[in-house]
């Protein structure tokens, strides 16, 4: 069975050989995502292109996504690199403290400003949540707290604000530059870390599109005041192409225990409004170090599916795991079996609401023809952007959908997209009145399709422009095709 929902698998030392790259991309990787918060530019262009030609060689579009650290607050160093906090110490978080001077009652940080957002009672989150610190007070440069939950600390972590509200604007500077760097490489999707508000995603798309990119903008979605807000919510999705729920530090943020409910929630807000959607962080956690899942993790992988995310994504699993290989193929299982689920396959999509365009109409109208008429097997969508397929994989189906394009960025583009499986095709190149039956012949070519069964084919008039598909017909394979 053809697998619909996707896997984003994150490159780092534990995958940078072509073996293991290549290893990857056979086990069905469909996204690698380049971490830009570890590792040199030259790290990430070799990794890059291996992907590039490894995919290339098993007839595979393999999209690359450029991550940007963005924003992530961190502790400095310890003069021993690690020290242990004990439950009720004072710990000083001191901003005038040398960057390697770290002890076990003070340590250095990278983030000013946080002596000017921190007050009396708030509590801060370090290394993913593991300690908890209470603000007692603000003096100077000192933010002094009381050890909540102790425990090893070691160079560098992350600290979070439970609730949000850290000001840091979302684009550092070294974002800036790992923007040029993701456009040099032809990255297909750079994703932005912390952003506030749409506000942010629009100066990321002003920075990219001065490169001369077409790459896809994916929001992470870690912010406790981004999802605070339904309206901020809607505006930073809509402002994006993509959208990530960063469990890691929303998680932190929000509190694991509305994490489930935030997580469908923007599940269902990315897909009302068009966009696609990544369920991120801590899926196959056991299998940094073990050959098998939990059945927790079987249970949330499962889970993401059935919430109908786009994909779902792998990061210390596979960046610097001992099973990179075995995630993939344990999550490409888990997928197809949760996909047998006929939740996944019924649709009330937009079945209520006015369409505007008419592409839009044509989409939602093949898919709900695809999944009510009888014998259909696939949908054929011929397209430029790829704006088509990602109309139509909004609607739950059992069916794949063949974006059908001539431009390469198409062609990686929609490896993130539900259902969606890319076919490189030169209508441009073809006699009008052959269009469709070389079309269908690339279905039956790949076994997709065979004698007798339906396809839907979609497509515009003037196949080479944006936003023209006007045209929906159904035909029937080994009948005559015009
Ligand atoms: P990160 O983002 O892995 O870059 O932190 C994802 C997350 O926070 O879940
Ligand atoms: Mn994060």
């Amino acid at each position: 069975m053809l697998r619909r929902t996707k896997i984003v698998a994150t490159l780092g030392p534990a995958t940078s050989s072509p073996e293991a790259i290549e290893r990857l991309i056979l086990a069905g990787a469909d996204v690698m995502r380049l971490n830009f918060s570890h590792g040199e530019a030259s790290d990430h262009a070799d990794r890059a292109r291996l992907v590039r030609e490894l995919s290339a060689k098993h007839g595979r579009h393999v999209a690359l996504l450029g991550d940007l650290q963005g924003p992530k607050i961190r502790i400095a160093r310890f003069a021993d690199k690690k020290v242990t906090l004990k439950k009720g110490q004072i710990f000083t978080l001191d901003s005038g403290l040398d960057k390697d001077a770290g002890t076990v009652e003070r340590v250095g940080i990278d983030y000013e400003a946080l002596v000017n957002d921190s007050r009396p009672g708030d509590i801060l989150l370090l290394d993913d949540g593991r300690l908890e610190l209470e603000v007692q007070s603000v003096e100077g440069d000192q933010v002094i707290t009381r050890v909540v939950i102790g425990g090893e600390l070691s160079n560098n972590k992350g600290i979070n604000r439970k609730g949000g509200g850290l000001s840091a604007k979302a684009l550092t500077d070294k974002d800036k530059e790992d923007i040029k760097l993701a456009a040099e490489i032809g990255v297909d999707y750079v994703a932005v870390s912390f952003p506030r508000d749409a506000s942010d995603m629009h100066e990321a798309r002003a920075l990219l599109e001065a490169t001369g990119s077409t790459a896809g903008l994916v929001a992470k979605i870690e912010r406790a005041e981004t999802v605070a807000d339904d309206e901020i919510l809607d505006d930073v999705i809509r402002a994006s192409e993509v959208v990530m729920v960063a469990r890691g530090d929303l998680a932190v943020e929000i509190g694991d225990a509305t994490l489930v409910g935030v997580q469908k929630h923007i599940i269902a807000r990315a897909r009302a409004l068009n966009k696609i959607v990544i369920t991120a962080t801590q899926m196959m956690e056991s299998m940094i170090n073990s050959p098998m899942p939990t059945r927790a993790e079987v249970s949330d992988v499962a889970n993401a599916v059935m919430d109908y995310t786009d994909a779902v994504m792998l990061s210390a699993e596979t960046a610097a795991g001992d099973y990179p290989t075995e995630a993939v193929e344990a999550m490409a299982r888990i997928i197809i079996g949760a996909e047998l689920h006929p939740i996944t396959h019924k649709s009330k999509h937009r079945i209520y609401e006015e369409f505007q365009q008419i592409d839009e109409a044509i989409a939602l109208s093949a898919m709900y023809a695809a999944n009510h008429l009888q014998g259909v097997k696939a949908i054929i969508c011929m397209s430029e952007t790829g704006l088509t397929p990602r109309l139509m994989s909004r609607i739950r189906s059992p069916l794949p959908i063949y974006a059908m394009s001539r431009r390469a960025d198409t062609q990686f583009r929609v490896a993130l997209y539900r259902g969606v499986q890319t076919i490189p095709f030169y209508a441009d190149q073809l006699p009008p009145e052959e269009i469709n039956q070389r079309a269908v012949d690339e279905l039956i070519q790949r076994e997709a399709v065979k004698d007798g069964d339906r396809v839907i084919i979609t497509k515009g008039d003037y196949l080479n422009a944006q936003g023209g598909t006007n045209t929906m017909k159904i035909i029937t394979v080994g009948q005559k095709v015009s």
